[in-house]
Formats: C-alpha cells, sequence, structure tokens
C-alpha cells in the first residue's frame, strides 16, 4: 500500500500515468512472499523494509545529480505474478561504462554508481595498473524466483544486479567465473572489489556462496543487510 501512495505521489501531475499505475498497483500486487537472499538451507526473515518515502527518493536522485550521474527516473511499474520496479532509473553515465543495465531502484542504481567509481576503478589502476573500460552485467530487473525457492528474488522489484566480467584497458578480460580462482593479482583484486560491494550493498552474494552464484556477483538493497559471502 506505501508503495501505492508512493508511486501515486511519484506521479502526481501526470494524470492519466498516475491513475494507470494505480490501477495495474492494484492487479498484481505482492502476493509472493518476497525474499531476503538466495539462501537455501535456512529460513530466513521476508521482512523488507517500507518503500521509500518519496523524499527519500528525491533526496536519492538529487545524490545521483551530485555526483554527476546521468540517468533517467522510470515510473513505477507493476508487471503482476508481485513483479514491479517502484522507484527506479535507468543509469544513463556512471563514468564507466557497464552494460545490460535496466531498471534500478534508486539506492541500488546510487551504490552500484559508487561501487564501479571508487570502488572498482580505483582498485584496477592501483592492483591492475589499468582501467576498467568496461563492467558487465548480467542485468538488474527480471520477474523471476530465487533459485530453487519459490521466492520472488531481489531481482523481480529492480532491486539487484548480477556483474558478471570487467574489460580492461589493455585488453584483458577478467571474469567471475574464469578469473575467481586465477592468479594472485587478479584474485586480489576480486577481493578488494567484493569488499567494497559488501559495505555498500545490503546482500553480496559470489562463487563462495552457491553454484549458482559461480559466474557472477549478485548485489541488492533487500533484507536488513550485511550478508556477505
Ligand atoms: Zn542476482
Amino acid at each position: 500500500m506505501i508503495e501505492r501512495v508512493w508511486g501515486n505521489a511519484i506521479l502526481r501531475g501526470t494524470g492519466l500515468a498516475a491513475l494507470t499505475a494505480a490501477v495495474l498497483a492494484g492487479c498484481g500486487g505482492d502476493l509472493v512472499p518476497r525474499g531476503r537472499v538466495e539462501r537455501p538451507a535456512k529460513p530466513v526473515r521476508t521482512a523488507r523494509p517500507a518503500a521509500p518515502p518519496p523524499m527519500e527518493l528525491r533526496q536519492c536522485m538529487a545524490k545521483l545529480t551530485s555526483q554527476s550521474v546521468l540517468f533517467t527516473p522510470l515510473p513505477d511499474q507493476n508487471f503482476g505474478g508481485g513483479c514491479s520496479a517502484t522507484g527506479s532509473v535507468k543509469l544513463i553515465d556512471i563514468g564507466v561504462p557497464a552494460t545490460n543495465l535496466g531498471a534500478m531502484t534508486c539506492g541500488l542504481a546510487a551504490n552500484f554508481a559508487a561501487w564501479a567509481r571508487y570502488g572498482v576503478q580505483p582498485a584496477a589502476r592501483l592492483i591492475l595498473g589499468a582501467e576498467v573500460e568496461r563492467i558487465e552485467t548480467f542485468g538488474t530487473y527480471n520477474c523471476r524466483p530465487i533459485a530453487g525457492s519459490g521466492k520472488l528474488s531481489e531481482h523481480a522489484h529492480s532491486n539487484a544486479v548480477d556483474v558478471s566480467a570487467f574489460v580492461l584497458s589493455d585488453g584483458r578480460r577478467i571474469s567471475i567465473q574464469n578469473d575467481w580462482n586465477g592468479d594472485r593479482r587478479v584474485r586480489q583484486f576480486l577481493e578488494i572489489i567484493h569488499a567494497s560491494a559488501c559495505k555498500r550493498f545490503r546482500t553480496v552474494l559470489s562463487p563462495d556462496y552457491n553454484a549458482a552464484h559461480h559466474d557472477h556477483f549478485h548485489f541488492d538493497m533487500g533484507g536488513r543487510g550485511g550478508f556477505c559471502r
């Protein structure tokens, strides 16, 4: 309900769009419990913080702008089956090119942009002696359950991103799949940017977590935070 009110507030003034969003929000709903983390072994809390109020969203967008991040605010959308993208943006330019970025909640987008610029890029320069020219991702929004679970993934709420590889200015391509257990320097680079991610995102999953993450880092802003594997 909070999200619906929020959606209306964001879209107020756009008339038909606001009305349409409200109607659409009414038929999808959060019928499927929202999962916290991709952690099949133990039951986890499904509580999810309420959607941020308009003020928080405005502050988040102001923060992106102040960091010279180029983005487009997206209208709230409900896709049915519990899947939605609310309070989301599309990142256009964060200083480091990144592929496959679709709808991301503003908080996820802000942390991703900061991670790319202040975590990944300096680590690459320092440890690998090269610039990161491209961060490759498997995407953001995806209406699907957590692998091996009936619960919806944070991807189903545009609240997660999967990072798969880094292309460097010297031509090297470092992928999670091939290099997580690679040579010492590359491993050090991946460990440092993983640790940097753990300071920024609520949930961070790597190949160390389970086989489903053998080829990417999963970052999301769901749950209570502090889950770093
Ligand atoms: Zn993921």
